[in-house]
């Protein structure tokens, strides 16, 4: 069973980014600690707002385009969403090739 989850972590497909928007939730939740250290220590790199971590499983309502045509996030500060704020924190959940970040 575990090493059909892992199998399924590291898949592309929508089934893949379920599990990892899962994951990602559990994590955040009850390993914070975890998570945080990831992003210090592991985590290069800088967003360039591509926009694509908005759109894993289904397309953010939030996500709004600006006058030049770049995607922003319209309720960013305190009410963003845990799960954006730590996107991506290690290698499992980084999976966007275009992601401006690397582990
Ligand atoms: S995929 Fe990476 S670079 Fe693109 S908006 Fe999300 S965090 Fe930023």
């Amino acid at each position: 069973m575990r090493q059909w989850i892992d199998k399924v972590l590291r898949q592309k497909g929508l089934l893949g980014q379920i599990f990892r928007k899962t994951r990602r939730s559990y994590l955040g939740a009850f390993q914070s600690e975890y998570v945080e250290k990831s992003i210090v220590e592991n985590r290069k790199g800088e967003c360039h707002r591509c926009g694509r971590c908005c759109e894993l499983v289904i397309k953010c309502p939030f996500l709004g385009k600006d006058a030049e045509d770049l995607p922003y996030c319209r309720i960013y500060g305190e009410l963003r969403p845990a799960n954006c704020r730590i996107y991506p924190f290690d290698a499992i959940d980084s999976e966007i090739d275009e992601c401006g970040f690397r582990f």
